[in-house]
């Protein structure tokens, strides 16, 4: 299993990701292709687990593709109010 897989919490052992290890979900944004990003938020959208997912990614800032979001349009929903700071 690689990193970053591993990192997602284990009420997550049965997440879309997991399935697709050859994606970078926790990547350094620039190296992530524009393709990449789109297969990875569809296969979030097909999760049970992206509403926790992407809370638990607010909790505790984390980096990559979590519940269908990058930390880049996370940060940019708390600042507009739409997410909760401290969730
Ligand atoms: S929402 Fe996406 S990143 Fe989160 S567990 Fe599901 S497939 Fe993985």
């Amino acid at each position: 299993m690689k990193g970053s897989e591993a990192s997602r919490p284990p009420l997550m052992a049965d997440a879309k990701c997991r399935e697709h290890p050859e994606l970078k979900w926790v990547p350094i944004q620039s190296r992530v292709s524009p393709k990449q990003l789109v297969e990875m938020r569809t296969i979030c959208m097909s999760c049970s687990h992206r509403a926790e997912c992407r809370e638990h990614a607010i909790t505790h800032d984390e980096h990559g593709m979590w519940g269908g979001t990058t930390e880049v349009e996370r940060e940019r929903l708390k600042s507009e109010g739409r997410l909760p700071a401290d969730a």
